[in-house]
C-alpha cells in the first residue's frame, strides 16, 4: 500500500525528475527513448518508496462486504471540460485530478466548502492540462500527504510546475502501477487497474482505479481509451462497477461496448464542458450508454454530481436537480448476498 514517506528519496527523485524533464522540455520532444530514459533514471528511487509499502496481493477479492455504517461521499466536481473528483470517508480525503488551468479556484473553494484541510492522496490520472491544470493551486492550499502520478513525463510548463511544487512542499511521490492498492481508509478498497507501465500514450496510461465499499463500487477511468479498456478486459480484472466515470469525457475513443458490458454500470457519469471544442460527449457513446440502460449524469447539464453511499445503498444528488436517486429507492438484493 502507499503509506509512510521518505523525504530524502522523494527529494532525490524530484531533483532528478526535474532535471530530466527540463532536458526533455528544452529539447522540445518526448520520444519513447526519453521516456524510457526517464523511467530508468527514476526507477531506483521510486522502487524504494513504493515497494516497501506495496500491497503484494494482486487484485484481491473485493466482494466481501465491509459495511459498517460509515458514509462515503464521491463528488464529481463541475470544472467544465476536465476531471476533478473528491472522495471522502471518515475524515479522509482523496482527490483525483484538479481540472484545467482555470479550474484551480473552483476546485480549491469546493474542497474548502467540504471541510478539506488535508488530502491523504492526490492522484494525477495523466498529465493532460484538463486533469492537472489546477494542481498547483491544490498543493498551495492543502496539506497533500502523497501524490500519485502515472509516470509519464510531459513537456508542458503546467506539468513541470507541479513537479516543482511537489518538490518545494516535500510531498511524498509514487508512481501508480496495476496491482497496487491505495490505503485511504480500512472501510474501502481502492485498486489500481492501470497502467501496467507507462507506454507514452498519455490517455491510455491514465491511472484507473476501482473503489469498493461494501456492495457499492466505482470505476474511475481518467481518459483511458480503447487499448487500455481492452487490456483490462484481457487481464480478466473484475471491473464490474455500479458507478462508472465514463472515460475521456464521453469521447468515441473510449467506452467500447465490451468494456461497458464488463463494467455493467447502473450510473454513468460524464465529466464534460458545455460547447467544448472536441464535441464531447460523442453521440455514439451516449447512444451506447442509453442502449445499455445506465442512468446518465453530465457535469455540463447537472453541475456537481454527488454520490453518497453507506456501502449498501447509494444516492445521487446533482447541483441543478437536487436528489435524483434517493438511497431508499436503490433496492438491491444485497442482504441476501451479504
Ligand atoms: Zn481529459
Ligand atoms: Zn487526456
Amino acid at each position: 500500500m502507499f503509506q509512510g514517506d521518505d523525504k530524502i528519496k522523494t527529494n532525490q527523485l524530484f531533483t532528478l525528475a526535474i532535471i530530466v524533464l527540463t532536458v526533455i522540455f528544452v529539447s522540445g520532444c518526448v520520444s519513447p527513448d526519453s521516456i524510457s530514459d526517464y523511467m530508468e533514471e527514476i526507477q531506483p528511487y521510486v522502487e524504494d518508496i513504493v515497494t516497501d509499502n506495496i500491497h503484494e496481493e494482486t487484485h484481491p477479492d473485493t466482494t466481501v462486504p465491509t459495511i459498517n455504517g460509515d458514509l462515503l461521499t464521491v463528488h464529481f466536481i463541475d470544472v467544465g471540460q476536465g476531471d476533478s473528483i473528491l472522495i471522502q470517508i471518515n475524515d479522509k480525503n482523496m482527490l483525483i485530478d484538479a481540472g484545467d488551468n482555470w479550474s484551480g479556484d473552483t476546485v480549491v473553494s469546493y474542497l474548502k466548502d467540504n471541510d478539506v484541510e488535508d488530502l491523504d492522496f492526490v492522484i494525477a490520472t495523466h498529465p493532460h492540462a484538463d486533469h492537472i491544470g489546477g494542481m498547483v493551486d491544490v498543493i498551495d492550499n492543502f496539506n497533500v500527504m502523497r501524490f500519485i502520478d502515472s509516470g509519464n513525463p510531459h513537456t508542458t510548463r503546467t506539468y513541470e510546475n507541479i513537479l516543482i511544487a511537489i518538490d518545494e512542499n516535500d510531498i511524498p511521490f509514487s508512481l501508480a502501477e496495476s496491482g497496487q492498492t491505495i490505503d485511504l481508509d480500512p472501510s474501502v478498497t481502492i485498486e489500481v487497474l492501470n497502467p501496467v507501465e507507462p507506454t507514452g500514450n498519455l490517455n491510455d496510461d491514465s491511472i484507473v482505479l476501482k473503489l469498493t465499499y461494501g456492495e457499492v463500487s466505482f470505476l474511475f477511468t481518467g481518459d483511458a481509451e480503447e487499448r487500455a479498456e481492452n487490456r483490462m478486459i484481457d487481464e480478466g480484472y473484475d471491473i464490474d462497477s455500479d458507478i462508472l466515470k465514463v472515460g475521456h469525457h464521453g469521447s468515441r475513443s473510449s467506452t467500447i461496448q465490451e468494456f461497458l458490458d464488463s463494467v455493467s454500470p447502473e450510473v454513468c457519469i460524464i465529466m464534460v464542458g458545455t460547447d467544448n471544442r472536441y464535441g464531447h460527449p460523442h453521440e455514439e457513446v451516449i447512444d451506447r450508454l442509453n442502449l445499455f440502460g445506465c442512468e446518465i449524469y453530465r457535469t455540463d447539464l447537472d453541475g456537481n454530481i454527488i454520490v453518497k453511499t453507506d456501502g449498501r445503498d447509494y444516492s445521487v444528488e446533482t447541483q441543478n436537480s437536487g436528489l435524483v436517486i434517493p438511497m431508499t429507492a436503490m433496492t438491491f438484493a444485497l442482504t441476501a448476498e451479504a
